[in-house]
């Protein structure tokens, strides 16, 4: 029914993505008005802990003097320019250097987007690129794994490995997905960890072999898979496939939009998981949420191959309007200061062992299968039987229930699947922390004793 409200109005006028219809029409949009640290009110004055950061993003919290400071700093001084035709603006030439400064590399080169979508666009735009320069014009196919998630744009929605996509008619032709390092979930009876992440590598080599090596542009893995549930990878992943690449001539790119900037405890999920990628791709936590912006930093071998293919053609044809945006650099080099240096990727160093004691002790509960992550990122998965590891009813919309439930305490958490997802903003005290585990166990109680 049509009224005034904030919510009716949210529903007749917005084409909502990733959002459960039914749901929203019968709880209603929470429309935000303003935020404070890791908090958010709505149109009613309710408080909100968001332990999601907004998309994993927000990470300094949603009021930071200093970042807002950037931004306004730098509109008064140039609120906007390109990096086309010879021309960029003097912040996106300080924030590259900054990039490849604190990127894995020892150099390299980097190009922006809006977002992190584009940004896997634009590196398998890259990779085609090179090898059509380099006399391999059917080196084309892009390999990632089920689960993963790279982007919404027709060709990361490709590389994104969850059934959605089909309604959409995606994946494109040429785009494989390899099985997901979830030992817990698709381990074989009487597999070990070590055993399974070597049959995920000798599947990477067979694949290899079978399409042929000279028809794969590259790899792409997120660290720590997010959107598909938090998965970190089993046991001794990338150590197991990044020399299969290396022997096949196939790039690995690291889709590090969630995990770069802090998210894991590091700098980079590469750098927690300790294999070396040829590129990274950056976004969320890069402005820490305060700009749309995206990154490709290729390492030191792509980035003098990418240059030579482009000298030859005279120059490199993609970019956006708003590639290298002056207001986004300058608030992305506040943003990496804030995260590097003013002790926020430490904080998360320090509390991730107190987020996941507190997890722990929630996760005892008996309808709780597994909890797994690492630095300030976690899921815990719901079931129905912990023994068979068997899900309950999707009917029952487990993890939506708890959600729910959860926002109506006034803490936002994310279902997916069946896990529930903890991603908070690193500025979070230990007792927002607490709140936190105290209104989720609440929440969890609550719904298990309805469902189970
Ligand atoms: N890659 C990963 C790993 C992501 O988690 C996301 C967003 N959740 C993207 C790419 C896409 O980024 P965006 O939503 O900015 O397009």
């Amino acid at each position: 029914m049509r009224d005034n409200s904030w919510e009716s109005k949210a529903d007749e006028f917005s084409l909502y993505g990733f959002t459960d219809l039914p749901s929203v029409h019968e709880r209603g949009t929470v429309v935000v008005t303003h935020g404070k640290g890791p908090y958010i009110y709505d149109t009613h004055g309710r408080q909100y802990l968001d332990a999601n950061s907004g998309l994993w993003n927000m990470v300094a919290g949603f009021d930071h003097p200093g970042l807002i400071k950037a931004a306004q700093d730098q509109y008064a001084r140039f609120p906007g320019y390109h990096a086309f035709f010879g021309r960029m603006s003097d912040q996106t030439v300080m924030l590259s250097e900054k990039l490849v400064e604190v990127s894995p590399f020892a150099s390299g080169k980097v190009f922006y987007t809006n977002s992190g979508s584009e940004a896997n666009d634009t590196m398998v735009k890259i990779l085609w690129f090179l090898h059509g320069a380099e006399g391999k014009p059917q080196k084309r196919k892009i390999l990632t794994r089920i689960n993963s998630y790279h982007g919404v744009t027709a060709v990361s929605a490709s590389m994104t490995g969850k059934p959605y996509n089909s309604v959409f008619g995606l994946p494109l032709p040429g785009f494989l997905h390899l099985g997901c390092p979830h030992y817990w979930r698709f381990g074989r009876p009487g597999e070990t960890e070590e055993q399974f992440t070597a049959r995920l590598a000798a599947e990477l080599e067979a694949t290899i072999i079978k399409e042929g090596a000279d028809t794969i542009a590259g790899f792409f893995a997120e660290p720590v898979m997010g959107a598909g549930g938090v998965i970190p990878p089993s046991k001794g992943y990338f150590q197991a496939v990044a020399p299969i690449l290396k022997k096949y001539g196939i790039p690995l790119i690291a889709d590090e939009v969630i995990c770069g900037f802090g998210r894991t405890g590091a700098t980079w999920g590469c750098e927690t998981y300790d294999f070396q990628p040829d590129a990274v791709i950056s976004s969320k936590n890069l402005t820490a949420g305060y700009f749309p912006m995206g990154a490709v930093i290729l390492g030191p071998d792509l980035a003098n191959r990418v240059q030579a293919a482009s000298e030859a053609v005279e120059e490199f044809p993609h970019g956006f309007t708003a590639s290298g945006h002056p207001v986004g650099c300058a608030i992305a080099l506040k943003a990496i200061d804030v995260i590097l240096n003013e002790g926020l990727a430490e904080n998360v160093n320090r509390l991730s062992g107190r987020m996941e004691a507190g997890l722990a002790q929630i996760a005892q509960n008996p309808n709780i299968g597994e909890l797994r992550g690492v630095g300030y990122m976690w899921a815990l998965e719901a079931v129905a039987d912990r023994a068979t590891k068997t899900p309950f009813d999707g009917k029952l919309s487990v993890s939506e229930r708890i959600a729910n439930t959860c926002t109506d305490m006034g803490l936002i958490c994310r279902p997916l699947g069946q896990s529930i997802v903890l991603c908070p903003p690193f500025i979070l005290t230990e007792a927002q922390m607490d709140e936190m585990f105290d209104k989720l166990d609440k929440a969890l109680k609550k719904v298990f004793a309805e469902v189970a």
